[in-house]
């Protein structure tokens, strides 16, 4: 069994917080394991905690559809949750599911090493700044911004559902993935250094 093979095993039989009762199904991450894009969502829903993948359901529709407009393909992304687990309906992760998931989200940013973070939401940004130990923000205050910590670029968005509770908000949803679509081949045609040193993007440093 591969790294990835190991963690999603363990994410499955995992018990480490009470989530684990509502839950169906574990739900893992999912995609290029070599991805430079890592996008992390909240919490699997009703369809993904059936179906075992994340952002399937009627977020993850919405999501695919702007990603497609912007030029980027699902398969170059890796998608995760901050817990892997759905929270009884109507519920958000508590900041002790999100702890107890957190090594989690640890090892996915060691295997997949990407370049540029999408964490989409409050639960996201709370979860990645756990892991990265920054001072976490809420998405009203960060959306948009592109932090630079080191060699990592992260760029908060709002959740697809927070998109679909509030369709105003999707043309600035889609800016933030053109800009990040326009990093990813910047990061491709020239290098992470150059991209570091643009004076075509505002870096804000963490
Ligand atoms: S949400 Fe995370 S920590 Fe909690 S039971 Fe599921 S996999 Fe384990």
């Amino acid at each position: 069994m591969d790294e990835f093979g190991q963690l999603c095993f363990e994410i499955s039989n995992c018990k480490n917080c009470d989530l684990s009762y509502s839950r169906r199904r574990s739900v893992c991450g999912y995609g290029d394991q070599g991805a430079s894009i890592m996008v992390i969502g909240e919490a699997p829903g009703t369809k993904e905690d059936t179906v075992g993948l994340p952002f399937v359901g009627r977020s993850g529709a919405l999501l695919d559809r702007v990603l497609l407009q912007c030029g980027i393909s699902r398969n170059d992304l890796y998608i995760t949750n901050s817990v892997r687990c759905k929270p009884p309906i109507g519920k958000t992760p508590r900041s002790e599911h999100i702890r107890a998931c957190s090594s989690y989200l640890a090892r996915e940013l060691n295997l997949v090493k990407p370049v540029v973070v999408v964490p989409m939401g409050n639960t996201a940004i709370a979860a990645l700044s756990l892991v990265l130990k920054f001072r976490t923000g809420k998405v009203t205050e960060m959306n948009g911004k592109i932090l630079k910590r080191g060699k990592l670029l992260i760029v908060p968005q709002f959740h697809p559902a927070a998109i679909l509770r509030n369709p105003k908000r999707e043309e600035l949803f889609m800016e933030n993935f053109e800009k990040i679509a326009f990093i990813g081949r910047e990061i491709k045609s020239n290098g992470i250094d150059k991209v570091l040193t643009s004076s075509n993007l505002e870096l804000v440093n963490l």
